[in-house]
């Protein structure tokens, strides 16, 4: 396909295409706002991110079209999902079937690859211009000090200005835009949970598992391609030592913890290599100022223990564009982002911090369920209020 170059102005310019910029970027062209929405990542890349989603995601998924898609490139439902706790005292399984509501009757894990591309996709569809390859350098200000626009390196190296009446920082939690404008996070984790993660063939699972042991996680969950995602996460930093220690530590943290599927580690195929988080913690920055805003990970990074940065993304890119879309204030989007996260991130700090028993753990997952539940129904609620206006 021939790109047209970029064009001089926008309403919006949105710095990031994975999961925050990209659904941002499509509900914006679609309220009918002239959208660029760029990356400096190639269109399908992988990301180091593990990608199961909770039923708030699947929920505003479903509402734009896009879990069709996720389907037809073969993307597993997930129709039940298992805590399973132990510790020296003994074992206890939670079995949970995912009910429908509100019209989500599946979860799903689609890997990166998919995910973010299938979201590119329907934001080129839905009018917005879409690039990858193309890099914020810095950003413009107006003589008062207003953020007017971006200077950048296009596909072909040259670098230019673009102007717009808003740029989006959708670039990820060490995001330029923040750090350009001196968005400074007012809220810090205390604790971060160190990683690693594979893909595995003839390693089947009925659904989501969830391990929990003191000092240790596991999770294994279907994804794309008939393969598994296994990922082991810890306290300390597992991204220390040679890869065959690492990879060591991988396979005594699943033997550890899951008792079904350590012994079938051996029999199974690891596709690609393993991949290693050395841990960050979360923080919540101010999302917005004159002529800026922040979504996803730029805006609020979660510890991924909990596995709810996507499903933030998505839920604040659908408040952000609601805001924009209705002409409200920006401050509304920071109190509904807050309202909805700040419980939730306290639950991710203290799992991240593995200071637990299973007792207290589990009370957590409760806790968690409870807030997913309040962000499914604010979700709902934010619709039909937006449907009652128009
Ligand atoms: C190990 C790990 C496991 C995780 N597991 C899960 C999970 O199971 N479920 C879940 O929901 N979340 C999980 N997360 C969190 C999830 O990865 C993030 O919340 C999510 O990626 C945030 O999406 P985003 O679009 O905000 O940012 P990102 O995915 O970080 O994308 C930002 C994009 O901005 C681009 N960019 C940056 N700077 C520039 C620039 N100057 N110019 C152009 N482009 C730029 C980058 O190339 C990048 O593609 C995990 C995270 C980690 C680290």
């Amino acid at each position: 396909m021939i790109m047209q170059p970029i064009n001089n102005s926008y309403d919006v310019v949105i710095v990031g295409a994975r999961c925050a910029g990209a659904a941002t970027a499509m509900l914006l062209a679609e309220l009918g706002l002239r959208v660029l929405v760029f990356d400096k990542s190639r269109l399908g890349s992988d990301t180091v991110s593990t990608h199961a989603l909770m039923r708030p995601a699947v929920l505003l998924l479903n509402r734009w079209g896009v879990t069709d898609r996720l389907e037809e490139e073969g993307t597993p439902r997930i129709e039940r999902t298992a805590f399973l706790y132990a510790d020296d005292h003994g074992s206890e399984a939670v079995e949970v079937d995912i009910k429908p509501r509100h019209g989500v009757d599946a979860l799903y894990a689609p890997r990166r690859t998919v995910l973010d591309r299938v979201l590119a996709e329907a934001a080129r569809e839905g009018g917005a211009d879409v690039r990858h390859g193309v890099q914020m350098l810095d950003l413009l200000r107006s003589r008062a000090g207003r953020v007017s626009g971006v200077v950048l390196r296009d596909e072909s190296g040259d670098v230019r200005e673009v102007q717009a009446g808003l740029v989006i920082g959708a670039d990820g939690r060490r995001s330029k835009v923040a750090q350009l404008v001196g968005a400074t996070p007012y809220v810090w984790g205390r604790y971060a949970t160190s990683c690693a993660f594979g893909y595995f063939r003839n390693l089947p699972v009925d659904g989501n598992r969830w391990y929990y042991r003191p000092g240790m996680g596991v999770g294994a969950i279907p994804t794309n391609d008939g393969q598994t995602l296994l990922f082991a996460a810890v306290p300390e930093d597992f991204a220390s030592g040679s890869a065959a220690e690492r990879g060591g530590t991988f396979v005594r943290v699943i033997g550890d913890s899951a008792p079904d599927i350590g012994p079938r580690l051996r029999a199974a195929e690891r596709v690609g290599k393993l991949r290693f988080f050395p841990g960050m913690r979360g923080f919540l920055r101010q999302p917005w100022g004159e002529g800026w805003a922040l979504v996803g990970d730029a805006g609020y990074m979660s510890d991924p223990i909990t596995a709810h940065g996507i499903t933030n993304a998505l839920r604040d890119a659908d408040i952000l564009a609601r805001t924009i879309g209705y002409g409200g204030d920006l401050a509304d989007y920071q109190m509904a982002r807050d309202d909805l996260s700040l419980k939730f991130f306290e639950i991710s700090d203290r799992v991240a911090s593995y200071d637990w028993d299973i007792p207290t753990v589990q009370q957590y997952h409760r806790m968690m369920s409870q807030e997913m539940n309040r962000e499914e129904e604010a979700m709902v609620a934010m619709e039909s209020a937006s449907a009652s206006a128009a």
